[in-house]
């Protein structure tokens, strides 16, 4: 899947094209690499800032004419590098490509398969989403039992944990999300006490003071704009605001501006930004904590699988349209 030039909008299908390319299925003797071949990857919103052409966002964008690159799950084919062989499973960086070739390996991280565990959790609840939700909760919003949080695109990658997070942690949750079958797995599966759909809501103010009477602790913010907006109206003082993201902003330009900052100032509310990389030192804490509860049945995930490559361009597009129910994964081959 080609990456074909620099946008400033949202990401549409025919920014991507496929092209077929015949490659020898080696890795080339004193290159350091290994040839793997992709099983699953993943789409994240983060991937759009890579549509940009700038070169001082957190992370280089993608080459013009070049496969799009993601983080996936993989099996080791062909190793000329001393730390992998054949039949490894690694995740991290790779291409949107049945193959690739890794040159850089300092990202992946070996997976041990467990047979109570699917594989392509390890790009979702077990990879960079899930971690950035654990991340983000503990972290950054410093939470306490009790607590009133609220979350937005609650039913995504990041959103469906951080809410069983904050559950397992003895607080009120309620989770928006952008259709009446996302607020019901968010009610009925993912253990929220409370869900609305803003796209029903004519006034999303009203509705956070529905569902909060006593105001909100904690907003781990995955939207940005007018929810952000609503929700600093109905923080409670000295509440803590983690802006995750800001996935609503289609052109990273706000049309209609954030108008309720100055409640920082009379609520004493911290507002802070976090990037999950920041943090990878908690990553085996992450992993043995979730892999637990998990395990116990404390845990759910829900995955949106596309089957095949060629899904990927409207997999990765559906995300910024709320096209995905859950966690977004491709799968490019069989296990
Ligand atoms: P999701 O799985 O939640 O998918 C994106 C969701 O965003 C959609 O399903 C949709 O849900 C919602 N959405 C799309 N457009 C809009 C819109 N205009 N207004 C409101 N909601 C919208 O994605 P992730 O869980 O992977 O990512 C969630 C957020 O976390 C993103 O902002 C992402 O950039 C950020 N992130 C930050 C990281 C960090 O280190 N800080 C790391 C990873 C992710 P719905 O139908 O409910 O609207």
């Amino acid at each position: 899947v080609i990456f074909k030039g620099y946008i400033e909008r949202a990401p549409m299908e025919t920014d991507m094209e496929i092209k077929v390319n015949k490659v020898e299925l080696k890795a080339p003797k004193g290159s350091g690499s290994i040839l793997v071949e992709n099983l699953y990857l993943s789409c994240d919103p983060y991937m759009r800032a890579r549509m940009r052409n700038i070169s001082s966002s957190y992370i280089p964008p993608f080459v013009p004419g070049q496969p799009i690159e993601g983080l996936g799950l993989a099996k080791v084919l062909d190793s000329d590098n001393p730390n992998f062989k054949p039949g490894d499973l690694v995740a991290g960086l790779t291409g949107w490509e049945e193959y690739s070739l890794i040159k850089k390996t300092e990202t992946l991280r070996k997976i041990l398969l467990d047979d109570q565990i699917p594989l392509s959790y390890h790009v979702g609840l077990l990879g960079m989403p899930g971690f950035t939700a654990y991340a983000g909760f503990y972290e950054v919003c410093s939470p306490k039992r009790g607590e009133f949080v609220f979350v937005s695109a609650a039913s995504g990658a990041v959103g469906q944990l951080v809410g069983q997070l904050a559950k397992l942690h003895g607080c009120y949750v309620v989770g928006s999300a952008g259709s009446s079958q996302k607020v019901d797995l968010l009610k009925n599966k993912l253990g929220f006490d409370e869900a609305f759909n803003y796209n029903d809501e004519p006034n999303l103010d009203a509705a956070l003071k529905r569902c909060f009477p006593q105001g909100i602790d904690i907003y781990f913010d995955n939207v940005g704009g007018e929810m952000l907006d609503a929700a600093l109206l109905n923080m409670k003082d000295h509440g803590r605001i983690a802006v995750c993201g800001m996935v609503s902003l289609h052109s990273y330009y706000d049309p209609k501006g954030i108008h309720n900052l100055f409640t920082l100032v009379t609520k004493r509310i911290t507002m802070k930004g976090f990037l999950q990389s920041d943090y990878l030192h908690l990553y085996p804490r992450f992993l043995d904590l979730v892999i637990s509860n998990y395990k116990q049945g404390k845990i759910v995930y829900i995955e949106d699988m596309n089957e095949g490559l060629e899904s990927a361009p409207s997999a990765f597009v559906g995300l910024f349209s709320g096209k995905n129910i859950g966690k977004q994964v491709v799968r490019v081959a069989c296990e």
